[in-house]
């Protein structure tokens, strides 16, 4: 199953881009709104569908060798709560 971005975006799942240099550790918040205005909602939001797309700048600026970027999911805690809890309510037999 490939997972889009549209998918991401219905999700409300928040992508953050790692750089793997252990000199920066630079983390980047992903807007999949704008990538998808680039890419098309069709576009995979799998790693491999997105790493060859990014590079840390902050890399590129120093020179440091070029490393992989990787990808961090976060799931909208917030929102899976609210679902959860919306039709949770406790009935109490008297
Ligand atoms: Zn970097």
């Amino acid at each position: 199953m490939t997972k889009t971005l549209a998918d991401t975006l219905a999700a409300r799942e928040r992508v953050f881009v790692n750089c793997s240099h252990p000199m920066c550790c630079r983390s980047t918040k992903l807007d999949i709104q704008s990538l998808i205005d680039r890419l098309g909602p069709d576009h995979g939001s799998m790693h491999d569908d997105l790493v060859g797309l990014f590079k840390c700048s902050r890399c590129e600026a120093a020179g440091r060798d070029r490393r992989p970027v990787f990808f961090t999911c976060v799931p909208d805690y917030d929102g899976i709560d609210k679902a959860r809890t919306r039709d949770g309510k406790p009935t109490v037999k008297r």
